[in-house]
């Protein structure tokens, strides 16, 4: 197991720069996921600690030692692909056999090492199907077996469950998240999936267009995002964001383009003119006779919750109630906000305002 440092790191591909200044710090027995939107980066962050791409400038440790100029082999690294990129004609004890085979090891070790990986997976009854008898979930699986019996300094997953099934995802996420638990192996995992990274890491690194907009554990990063970025990135339904200014007279009250005025935890007195966004997450909007009316867009009963869109503060606002509401779009429900909750960002800057 190690540490794992990414320190000014920059790539570009010919003229276009892809990764423009990372410093990114993994403890040993880690469990980091570097997430965001597709094309920001975040493969070609893997792919340069796994010795797949050179690093156009900065540096890349692993262990405290740089790896900058260290063929993929001697890195002790162990990758999972998403796709899988088994043999096909070999079985599932030789297809995590193989690179233990070509290292030379003995047949006792290999043995004992495939038998062990098998046990952790439960792939023991399947070690001598053929990749094509096995199902999605059992592939990946195997895949990484074929990591675990290498017994890595550092995992690295590149969007592992990307071809899986909506219940197959949520089933291995549990099994990944297990397995950290029981071998403690620092892993570097990428997804475009908040929901993964939320669920799973231990920190999240959430990055932007070559960049990383802030690093942190999911909840600090779900409490108090840094900017309208990771704001809008993280959280499922997305966070409410009204746009408008403070009154002049209260800088403890927004007002919004409709004029709907929503207390804040505080004043914010130098923010008193600037054009700001009240970021509100929809599970802090409840149902209060007393509170201010919204019309219904849209509602969702999912049994457990009930999620409802309605036009309030002069945009479309997603809610969350814990009870079952019989309602119909275009009739009003009237809500009330709980703000000590909300967050307000600069719009020009997108900057969160502290609190
Ligand atoms: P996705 O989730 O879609 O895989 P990503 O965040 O992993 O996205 P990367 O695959 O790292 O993004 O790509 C980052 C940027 O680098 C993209 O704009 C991509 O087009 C570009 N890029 C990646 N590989 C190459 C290459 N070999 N040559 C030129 N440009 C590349």
């Amino acid at each position: 197991m190690a540490n794992v440092e990414f320190a000014g790191v920059r790539k570009s591909f010919g003229a276009f720069p892809v990764i423009k200044g990372v410093d990114i710090a993994i403890e040993d027995g880690e469990f980091v996921i570097l997430v965001g939107p597709s094309g920001c980066g975040k493969s070609t962050l893997l792919r340069m600690l796994a010795g797949l791409e050179n690093i156009s400038d900065g540096e890349i440790r692993i262990g405290g030692r740089s790896v900058n100029h260290l063929p993929p082999k001697e890195r002790d690294i162990a990758m999972v692909f998403q796709n899988y990129a088994l043999y096909p004609h070999m079985t599932v004890a030789k297809n995590m056999a193989f690179s233990l085979m070509l290292n030379s090891a003995s047949k006792e070790e290999i043995d004992k090492r495939v038998n062990y990986a098998a046990g952790i997976l439960g792939l023991n009854t399947l070690l001598d199907r053929y990749p094509r008898q096995l199902s999605g979930g059992q592939r990946q699986r195997v895949a990484m077996g074929r990591a675990i019996v290498r017994d890595p300094q550092v995992f690295l997953f590149d969007e592992p469950l990307s071809n899986l099934d909506a219940k197959l995802r949520v089933a291995m996420r549990a099994e990944i998240k297990e397995l950290h638990q029981r071998l403690k192996t620092t892993t570097v995992y990428v997804t475009h999936d908040q929901i993964e990274a939320m669920t799973m890491a231990d920190k999240i690194v959430v990055m932007h267009d070559g960049r990383v907009e802030q690093i942190g554990s999911p909840l600090e990063l779900y409490d108090r995002p840094n900017n309208l970025f990771v704001a809008g990135f993280i959280g499922s339904p997305a966070m409410n964001m009204i746009k408008g200014t403070l009154s002049p007279s209260a800088p403890d009250v927004f007002i919004s383009g409709d004029g709907t005025r929503l207390p804040l935890p505080h004043a914010f007195p130098n923010a008193v003119g600037k054009a700001l966004v009240y970021g509100l997450r929809p599970e802090y909007i409840r149902l209060d006779a007393a509170g201010q009316p919204a019309e219904v867009v849209v509602i969702e009963p999912t049994g457990y919750e009930t999620h409802i869109v309605a036009k309030f503060g002069g945009t479309e606002v997603a809610c969350i109630f814990r009870e079952r509401v019989q309602v119909a779009p275009g009739e009003s429900i009237t809500i009330a906000i709980d703000h000590q909750h909300v967050h307000l960002f600069d719009e020009q800057t997108g900057m969160r305002l502290l609190d």
